[in-house]
């Protein structure tokens, strides 16, 4: 697909993906299930040159955590994105990308080592543990 328009719950933030698929990641990491109470459904764009903050760009906050930019709309507190800048690499909230979710390819489980038992998706994928090593059966 090309041109992927998301937005985050209020509107104030309007966002473009130049060009993407229907694949989609969760990541169960303790950062990402602090900050949003639990496991996030992320798209991975990669560069910052195939994403596009087309309105309310003046109104994201980015919160610093480890070298890592966590993005989030100062209006609604939607969760946004996920950028390292190091390699300008950005993962976004799959939720904010109606087209995306609509047929989504749920492919791959980040960080399921630290994944709490309280919960898990239905179904089978590849799981990673936080070394990015795979976890089998
Ligand atoms: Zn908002
Ligand atoms: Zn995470």
């Amino acid at each position: 697909m090309n041109n992927i328009h998301g937005h985050c719950l209020c509107n104030t933030v309007e966002i473009i993906i130049k060009e993407y698929g229907n694949f989609v990641y969760a990541c169960h990491c303790d950062g990402c299930r602090r900050q949003n109470s639990g496991a996030v459904l992320s798209v991975d764009p990669g560069s910052g040159e195939n994403v596009e903050f087309t309105r309310g760009k003046d109104k994201i906050t980015v919160y610093h955590d480890d070298g890592i930019e966590r993005g989030f709309c100062s209006v609604c507190g939607s969760n946004l994105f996920w950028h390292n800048p190091q390699d300008d690499h950005y993962c976004m909230n799959a939720e904010l990308f109606d087209d995306i979710i609509k047929n989504a390819e749920f492919g791959l489980e980040l960080f399921y080592d630290r994944k709490p038992a309280y919960y898990s998706f239905a179904g089978e994928r590849k799981k990673l543990d936080c070394n990015f090593e795979e976890i089998t059966g």
